[in-house]
């Protein structure tokens, strides 16, 4: 197995920390690397980054990554010093107790860990019961209230101590591959048609989005203000290939087998086909999904933007989603960001998508 060198575009962003509505990470990250090549960049209210190539091009593409993750937020100190907290985000409490954590503050970084009771001390009962979450707590090594407070505050949030490596060849583990891989792939897609000979009709705006885990939040205001033609959305997907996964149930896909191109009422047609015959052209493998829903990604919003938005989804298989460790195949991420340069440089003037 050859040595693999991940672009350092992504381990930058899968360091950051950027829980929901806190993504102030993955932004400097996100500037530092796809604001060079843009010809505009705005930042907005939401904490969206709009990155956008060929300001006069015709049809607007829209392409979107979220960039925030899952993370916990401060509600409440005990008089000993120990710190309770909510959800930001679909947890599985399963995963919740014996983590480190990082809790971010005005004042830099804290250390702690999620606790509960030891199982020595819980009765029968107790032992098969999944641990509610006030039954949880992070202890940052404080001995009293004040102490606690003089280092946090109510409404810091935190996020696991889990950070990005290769486990085998191209195949890495880490905390947010959800879905700091997406807002890579937008980004980057920017800056390889920023770099491309290949002549570009369209105007491409790239955003990494804020929010999306919270109810697709920042999708939904930048789809409004960039109003496009087009979208797509990029996120992580459900691969099926592990044990204990009803394939009758979700579908059959695979690490390492390329992007995953959705279909289903979320999805225009005309967008679905160009994906694939981009693929095709290019000679990419790929994989399908199907939806009979709005799916839960930036996708839902996208679509309903306006007057609507002929849009598109594409994924990168994971597995283990919402765990501290996640498992993605980084080839499936460069495989992402070459079927979309190739999508993108296909768009002719006047390709709206209308079926
Ligand atoms: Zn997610």
């Amino acid at each position: 197995m050859p040595n693999y060198t991940p672009p350092s575009f992504l381990t930058d962003l899968l360091r950051a920390r950027s829980p929901s509505g806190a993504e102030f990470e993955a932004q400097k990250v996100y500037d530092h690397y796809v604001k060079p090549a843009a010809d505009a960049y705005a930042k907005d209210a939401m904490g969206n980054r709009i990155a956008t190539l060929n300001p006069k091009g015709d049809p607007i593409l829209m392409l979107a990554g979220h960039m925030d993750e899952l993370g916990l937020i401060l509600t409440f100190v005990n008089k000993d010093g120990f710190l309770y907290f909510d959800t930001i985000g679909g947890h599985d409490r399963v995963m919740i107790p014996g983590r480190r954590v990082v809790i971010q503050t005005a004042r830099g970084t804290v250390k702690g860990v999620t606790g509960k009771r030891a199982i020595h001390l819980m009765d029968e009962a107790d032992r098969k019961k999944v641990p509610e979450i006030h039954e949880m707590w992070i202890d940052i090594g404080a001995r009293s209230k004040k102490e606690a407070l003089e280092r946090v505050a109510i409404g810091d949030t935190a996020t696991y101590d889990h950070e990005f490596e290769l486990i085998h060849g191209s195949v890495g583990t880490a905390r947010a591959f959800d879905n700091k891989v997406g807002a890579y792939i937008v980004g980057e897609t920017l800056v390889r048609l920023a770099a491309s000979k290949r002549s570009l009709a369209a105007r491409i705006v790239s955003v990494a989005t804020s929010q999306e885990e919270i109810g697709v939040r920042g999708a939904t205001t930048s789809a409004y203000s960039v109003a496009p033609h087009l979208a797509v959305a990029v996120d992580v997907g459900h691969a099926t290939d592990h044990p204990d996964c009803d394939q009758r149930k979700y579908g059959e896909t695979r690490l390492g087998g390329g992007p995953i191109i959705c279909r289903g009422p979320n999805i225009n047609p005309k967008v679905f086909d160009r994906l694939v015959k981009a693929a095709r052209r290019i000679k990419l493998p790929v994989q399908f999904e199907a939806d009979a829903r709005p799916t839960g990604t930036d996708a839902r919003a996208l679509q309903m933007g306006r007057g609507g938005v002929a849009t598109g989804l594409i994924s990168v298989p994971l597995r283990y989603m919402h765990t501290p460790s996640e498992i993605v195949d980084l080839e499936d991420v460069e495989a992402c960001v070459k079927l979309l340069v190739e999508f993108a440089l296909d768009l002719k003037k006047g390709d709206y998508g209308h079926w």
